[in-house]
Parts: C-alpha cells; sequence; structure tokens
C-alpha cells in the first residue's frame, strides 16, 4: 500500500472486514500450512497516514496502553490495578517507559 488513496468510508470499511479478501489489508497466505486462508499483510506495507486511519497508535507505549485498555474493558483503573505481573506488558501499562530515568517514579534509580 503506498501513499494514502482509499476514501474515509473505505478504511472504516476496510477496518471492519478482515475477511473479505477485496481488503488491502489482508492477502491470501503464502504458506502451505494456512491453506489459503487470509493473513495480515506486513504493516510496513501500509503507509503511516492509512495506518493512522485505522487507529493504529504511533508508539509502541501508546499501543500497549491501548492493549491494556481493552484488557480491562476501557477502565484505566483497572489497567492501574493489573496484577498480572507475568504480563510481557505490565511494566509499561501506565504508558511509561520505567526503563528510562525521567519516567521513574519514586526510586533512587
Ligand atoms: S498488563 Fe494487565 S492490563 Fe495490560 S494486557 Fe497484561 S493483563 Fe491486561
Amino acid at each position: 500500500m503506498s501513499n494514502s488513496t482509499l476514501s474515509e468510508q473505505e478504511k472504516a470499511s476496510w477496518k471492519k472486514s478482515f475477511r473479505n479478501p477485496d481488503n488491502p489489508y489482508v492477502e491470501r497466505s503464502p504458506y502451505d500450512t494456512d491453506r489459503g486462508n487470509l493473513i495480515g499483510i506486513d504493516p510496513s506495507r501500509i503507509s503511516k497516514q492509512d495506518l493512522l486511519d485505522l487507529g493504529h497508535a504511533r508508539s509502541p507505549l501508546k499501543s500497549i496502553r491501548a492493549k491494556c485498555l481493552d484488557c480491562c474493558g476501557g477502565s484505566e483503573s483497572e489497567v492501574r490495578k493489573c496484577t498480572a505481573l507475568h504480563c510481557p506488558s505490565w511494566s509499561f501499562r501506565m504508558g511509561r517507559n520505567v526503563f528510562h530515568a525521567k519516567a521513574k517514579r519514586g526510586t533512587n534509580d
């Protein structure tokens, strides 16, 4: 997918129709084990504007935060209280990279 060539209506429609073989964001799998089923295309083939229009976050941290909110039914307080310490997203669930010094709170790091 090169530049944004789809109308807003088309983008909204494609977002809802990932099982439609005409959707430009899916393709027939080239892997035999997938038996010709549709798979998502590599997002690097989609224009940045189309990705934003499809609702994707611009940064991994925002994406993780959005996924955590989705996991908790949209509740910010439930994300804050999450106890799934072994979840790969847990340390980033507040939308900050705690491994960067500026994001640290209440520690001597
Ligand atoms: S860290 Fe918690 S809220 Fe975020 S995805 Fe994992 S389980 Fe869900």
